[in-house]
């Protein structure tokens, strides 16, 4: 089997089709070799050998090692050094690369090959010992931590003792002779610690290097990254061995990161950072402050540090065409990262870059203008989720700000929280429903769950490629990192804030991760502009889907909300919200608690231009849209008061009997309210109910039609019917009172009377129940409910378990039961167009807006999906998506 893939010299055996096999930075790395770019030889042991690895007692495969010894061999032709050569020697990076883009949760080895004799080799060979021995230090750390599993703090607690001692503040300013010191002082360490000395085998190195990076991909951070991002386990990383070259060989050599636009606006500008006499991860590991890339970076930034553009001008102009190169190749924004030895430019990665939700529309609007994609792939490349990140509130600019400090703008989007100083702090208090700002000195990946409980971050270390910047940005929430002129003690749990202002745990600040600026207290905020990039990409997306969304609404601020998100109508008003206002429930509960039907009749009259009042409203802000109502559903003893002091309360505001209420409270007493006297059961039992609000509906739809000129394309729908014989109850009902109105009115009025589809038996008996209904409408949430017979409000207690325990992949209230619920919408779905072919078809539960779920309304010919008004935008985005 061929485990191993070569690439350097201008050309490689595979390309960016073979992530699968060769991780995501394998492939880029082939790709970029083949384009005749400038990237060290190396090979790629294939993902595969990651899963040969974990099945065979973490052991490598037959013949892997002789494909990576051939594949070293022309390394070592081409280089023209030799590995463990006693001059000249090749040194290696080991670097892992799943497939999909796990940013730095997994471990690479720099600099293997060292030893103590190869040391002074490549001293001699540089003409530069300090260079060698600062290399050697990295080596011995990396490999002690990636392969032996010591913490590299021993190794830094080491570094600070040693600079303090001979009076240096930072790393480069050590000499030859220090670092050799700091050397020993390492494998000193080693051998007190582990009982064992570090290994100056360069091929003893070379293998357990390669057997510590496969086993990277089950770290607990990369574990916990793959469950957030949902990557499977057993995709496995490739190991990309590749030859070294050498940002720390002095003034002329430098590392650095680099985006083809500003990740965070979007704007099409040459973006990143670096470090002069520096390796690897130093530039986002904020040991110095990195250098912007181009002079408009370094003086938007106010850094007085010179430019790359500046330093190295032609290395800068080289860097700058292979960057427009590789965005043109890959079509997309790019992410590198790049060395210079000597002047001379080396690639060292590039992948599409992570970026905020805003520059993800700026830059697929632009590259639609630019002419480089088209605007279906525009709407393919932007997450539906991600639409979220801005329909985030930003702070007000009309309110006063108290700013307590600032720092880089890293991730966009306002948010305020009480302190937590801890992960775990804050992973507990999201737990307890409380809102939290994660405030670090920086962060690492042990951090990431408390990262992803916090509603914002603040770091007061770092720059824009931080840690805390790249991961706040990809999960979507605010962050301002490098607040230099605001101290955290953490001793004390307290904020240091310049002017002598401390604050401390659990104390509210604002963060805007839009100018990074750090707020005192909650800061009012508003909703977004949602013209711009967002409204061409939408109306592309408008253009590309064949269903249409509508909302979930019961208010006319949800209608009107979701209506400047562009929804298309109103898929599910739920009429038993609109009686719980104000002192509307009383006349509920008087209805309710009525003896006879002369007494519920009393109360229904005064109910009745209550709620003709709501639809009328409603019926305008929707402008001749369709509106689907729903008829009261949930069981009466809902309005009714549940503890003593309530009754007791009511009772006296009712001039009841405290005894007699408790008596009426019992007797509506369900043992399984879900399966209950509800939903069409109760028009049934109560027809005057249901004919109430048909005459609200019908009454409010004549006056809507005669102030706006516009009829509503009306839909009235029975909630939880099994039997046709149920909806043709109530439709006779509701028939009744349209003709009667129309009378009145002396107007014809137009409505489709339909049912929501949440039984198994409506599911079932679709055809039958399709000579009745003119629509269904999918309840997924009781459909899921009563398919899976789990209740919906106690499924808390064991989904999270089965989940756990693999019995289930996700929470099917959540994300749509393919198979089972699926497969009941497919019948329905089937069942009741053979019977009319005019069905309209829609989906009204929380799955309305979750994309997976709308991929399949698409597949299962829906006509339209419902959703709460915060997920429109989304719900838009994804049914084109689907729809592509
Ligand atoms: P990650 O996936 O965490 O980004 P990488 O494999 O990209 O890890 O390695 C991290 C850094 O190490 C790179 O950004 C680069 O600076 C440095 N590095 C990796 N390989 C080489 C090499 N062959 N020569 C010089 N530096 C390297
Ligand atoms: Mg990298
Ligand atoms: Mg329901």
């Amino acid at each position: 089997k061929k485990w191993v893939y070569r690439f350097g010299g201008g050309k490689a055996e595979g390309g960016v089709a073979d992530v699968a096999m060769l991780g995501g930075k394998g492939a880029n790395l082939a790709e970029m070799a083949s384009l005749g770019l400038p990237v060290p030889p190396g090979l790629t042991i294939v993902t595969d050998a990651c899963a040969w690895y974990f099945e065979n007692g973490n052991t490598l495969p037959d013949g892997l090692k002789e494909q990576v010894l051939e594949g070293i061999s022309a390394m070592e032709a081409e280089t023209g050094r030799s590995f463990g050569g006693s001059t000249r020697p090749l040194l290696l990076s080991i670097r892992s690369g799943a497939r999909a883009s796990m940013p730095g949760m997994m471990d690479t080895v720099l600099n293997l090959g060292l030893n103590d004799e190869t040391v002074q080799a490549l001293g001699h060979d540089a003409g530069d010992a300090r260079f060698a021995w600062d290399s050697y230090r990295r080596f011995i750390q990396m490999y002690a931590d990636v392969v032996m599993g010591l913490d590299h703090e021993v190794f830094e607690e080491i570094l600070e003792d040693e600079k303090a001692r001979y009076g240096h503040e930072y790393d480069t300013d050590l000499s030859s002779v220090e670092w050799q010191h700091v050397v020993s002082l390492y494998k000193q360490v080693i051998e007190e610690e582990l009982g064992e000395s570090f290994p100056q085998d360069p091929h003893v190195q070379l293998w357990q290097a390669i057997a510590g990076v496969f086993s990277s991909w089950t770290n607990p951070r990369a574990t916990t990254y793959r469950s957030l991002h949902r990557i499977p386990e057993h995709w496995g990383t490739a190991v990309n061995v590749q030859a070294m070259v050498f940002g720390n060989l002095g003034s002329s050599s430098a590392t650095g990161v680099a985006f083809t636009r500003n990740p965070s606006t979007g704007r099409k500008e040459l973006y990143g950072e670096f470090l002069v006499n520096a390796q690897g991860e130093d530039v986002v590991a904020g040991i110095r402050t990195p250098h912007s890339l181009t002079e408009e970076g370094r003086i938007s930034s106010g850094s007085d540090k010179p430019s790359m553009e500046k330093l190295m001008p032609d290395t800068f102009r080289e860097f700058k065409a292979i960057c427009a190169r590789l965005e043109a190749h890959y079509r997309d924004m790019q992410d590198l990262e790049f060395t210079v030895e000597r002047g001379k430019l080396w690639m060292l990665q590039t992948r599409s870059g992570k970026r905020t939700t805003r520059a993800a529309l700026k830059i697929a609007v632009d590259l639609v203008d630019e002419g480089v994609i088209t605007q279906e792939e525009a709407v393919s490349r932007i997450e539906p989720p991600s639409l979220d990140q801005l329909l985030h509130p930003t702070i007000d600019p009309k309110v006063e700000r108290v700013v307590l400090g600032s720092g880089l703008p890293a991730s966009p989007g306002a948010a305020a929280g009480e302190i937590v100083f801890t992960a775990e702090e804050a992973v507990e208090a999201e737990a307890a429903g409380r809102k939290v700002i994660l405030v670090r000195i920086e962060t690492s990946p042990e951090d990431i769950h408390g990262m992803h409980a916090a509603e914002a971050i603040l770091t007061t270390r770092g720059g824009m490629t931080s840690h805390a910047a790249v991961v706040a940005r990809g999960m979507g929430i605010p962050c301002v990192v490098g607040a230099g002129t605001i101290r955290v003690d953490l001793r004390n749990e307290q904020l240091l804030c310049p002017g002598g202002v401390i604050l401390g745990r659990g104390d509210t600040i604002t963060l805007d991760g839009s100018s990074g600026q750090v707020l005192r207290g909650n800061v009012p905020m508003i909703q977004p502009e949602l013209s711009g990039d967002f409204g061409r990409l939408m109306e592309w997306a408008d253009k590309a889907r064949r269903m249409s969304v509508r909302t979930n609404a019961d208010t006319p601020q949800d209608a009107r909300s979701a209506r400047s998100f562009g929804a298309e109508g109103i898929g599910l008003c739920r009429t038993e919200h609109m009686f719980f206002e104000g002192d509307r429930i009383q006349v509920m509960r008087e209805m309710i608690l009525a003896e006879d039907e002369a007494g519920r009749r009393e109360a229904l009259d005064r109910l009745l231009p209550m709620q003709r009042s709501d639809f009328t409203e409603l019926f305008a802000i929707m402008h001749g849209l369709p509106v689907t109502i729903r008829l009261l559903d949930p069981p009466l003893h809902e309005f009714l008061p549940k503890s003593d002091e309530e009754i007791t309360e009511v009772a006296r505001a009712m001039d009841l009997e405290p005894a007699f209420l408790r008596r009426r409270i019992d007797a509506l007493h369900e043992f399984n309210p879900m399966l209950g006297h509800r939903g069409c059961r109760l028009a049934i039992s109560y027809p005057e109910i249901a004919a109430m609000q048909a005459r609200a509906i019908f009454e409010a739809a004549v006056a809507a039609a005669r102030s706006t000129g516009e009829a509503v394309e009306l839909e009235i729908m029975v909630p939880l019917v099994g039997l046709r014989s149920e909806l043709d109850y109530v439709k006779d009902c509701i028939d009744r009172v349209a003709s009667e109105v129309s009378r009145e009115a002396g107007m014809s009025i137009n409505y489709l009377a339909g049912t929501m589809i949440e039984l198994p038996r409506a599911a079932l008996r679709a055809h039958v129940i399709a000579e009745t209904a003119e629509f269904f409408s999918f309840g997924t949430n009781d459909l899921t409910q009563t398919t899976f017979g789990m209740s919906r409000d106690d499924a808390a207690a064991f989904i999270p378990t089965y989940q756990r325990k693999g019995i289930l992949d996700e929470d099917p209230f959540v994300s749509l039961d393919f198979d089972g619920v699926g497969e009941l919408i497919r019948i329905a779905a089937e069942r009741g167009r053979a019977t009319r072919p005019s069905l309209k078809l829609g989906i009204c539960g929380e799955h309305g807006g979750d994309p997976a779920s709308i991929t399949f309304c698409e597949q299962t010919g829906l006509d339209y999906v419902s959703c709460s008004p915060f997920r429109v935008p989304i719900a838009r985005l994804a049914a084109a998506q689907a729809a592509i």
